[in-house]
């Protein structure tokens, strides 16, 4: 083998040319893999400002309320079966009659439906996935009390907070305040948790059907008017017809008062969002022989 000072001057030369290359190109080498680690050493702290966002963020976060593990998809990507629960009254024991569901067996359900990965939406949400293409949670649950008992207040309110659910209750406008029944400061201290919206269930709790459409008109929105007065602006108006009485007038009628969402009866099967509207939401009754793996394979209907 040849050593430096055996080499003529232009071997000589090429060998320090070729040693001056090897030592640029490591150089661009090493300053590469300096580099490309630079990201890698600071990415934790581009993630940690990343989740500190939120607390800077306008109150739209709205899909972080749903199931942490929700598969979310919006109306276009897919149509959804969403099971529309009916709760009326709540006891600790010794229910009295079919309207009552035991607070255990209320928060069996919930719990249950939890567990299965369930997230509790609001009407709001709902309306959003029909009208502003809003993902939901392929898993979605809407549970709804009516007429107003005291015992939503006293017994069931405190759950829905404990298990961290959203709840739509429906009020009879003639019957806020009065025995058994939840005052305006109740259901406006229900509506500031977040938790708890109130809607509208009528004037008086009657067969809407029955009477005449003047008479469906003002009760109606003279039932919203003072709800609003009560607990301020509605973003949306729903309603839930007593006893689940409606016919095409009054389906009519109230959409022209502005109420996109109506809600009806006990169908036994989940709202069917292929539905060309919101103006008949079905529900799912609940007793309190009912348990929450019904309520999933009820859901599936
Ligand atoms: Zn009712």
């Amino acid at each position: 083998m040849l050593t430096h000072n055996q080499l003529n001057p232009t071997q000589n030369k090429k060998m320090r040319i070729t040693k001056m290359a090897f030592i640029i190109f490591s150089l661009v080498i090493l300053t590469i893999v300096g580099l490309t680690s630079i990201p890698k050493a600071t990415s934790p702290i581009v993630q940690s400002e990343v989740v500190d966002l939120p607390t800077l963020a306008s109150p739209t976060t709205e899909p972080l309320e749903f199931a942490s593990n929700a598969t979310l998809v919006t109306k276009s990507e897919e149509n959804l079966k969403i099971p529309v629960l009916l709760y009326h009254e709540f006891c600790i024991d010794n229910p009295k009659n079919d309207l009552y569901t035991k607070t255990s067996v209320l928060e069996e359900n919930i719990s249950t439906l939890q567990e299965n990965g369930y997230s509790f939406i609001t009407f709001a949400d709902l309306y959003a996935f029909y009208y502003e293409n809003a993902p939901l949670p392929e898993k979605s649950v809407i549970l709804t009390c009516d007429d107003g008992y005291l015992s939503n207040f006293n017994l069931a309110y405190p759950i829905f907070q404990k298990l961290n659910v959203k709840v739509a209750i429906f009020v009879v406008d003639s019957l806020v305040g009065k025995q058994n029944y939840f005052t305006w400061d109740e259901a406006k201290q229900m509506k500031d948790s977040g938790l708890v919206d109130i809607y509208s269930h009528g004037k008086n709790h009657i067969d809407y059907t029955k009477v005449t459409a003047e008479t469906l008109k003002n009760s109606i929105n003279f039932a919203q008017t003072n709800l609003e007065q009560h607990l301020g602006p509605s973003s949306i108006k729903v309603f839930a017809y007593p006893a689940g009485k409606y016919n095409s007038l009054t389906v009519e009628t109230l959409k022209d008062l502005g109420f996109s969402i109506q809600v009806i009866t006990d169908y036994g099967r989940p709202f069917d969002t292929t539905a060309a509207d919101l103006t008949g939401i079905n529900r799912i009754r609940c007793t309190n022989n009912t348990t929450g793996a019904k309520i999933i394979q009820d859901s599936l209907k």
